[in-house]
């Protein structure tokens, strides 16, 4: 059995910003993943957000605002 109070934290994708819960990116389909990332951003309407306009976002879901 894992321990499960160990919370790990998700992946972003390096390209898109998206938070990745498997091994690669579900919009790029890519495995370019950090686990060194910041600021959790959650897109509902990415058409009337700014932000995702700003970062290129087309599709709501859970992103990073800094990747490194
Ligand atoms: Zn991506």
């Amino acid at each position: 059995m894992p321990p499960a109070n160990k919370k790990k934290q998700g992946k972003v994708c390096r390209d898109c910003h998206r938070v990745v819960d498997g091994e690669n990116c579900v919009i790029c389909g890519t495995t370019n993943l950090s686990e060194d990332w910041s600021g959790y951003l959650v897109i509902i309407d990415p058409e009337n957000s700014e932000v995702a306009k700003r970062m290129g976002i087309r599709l709501p879901g859970r992103y990073a605002l800094k990747v490194r």
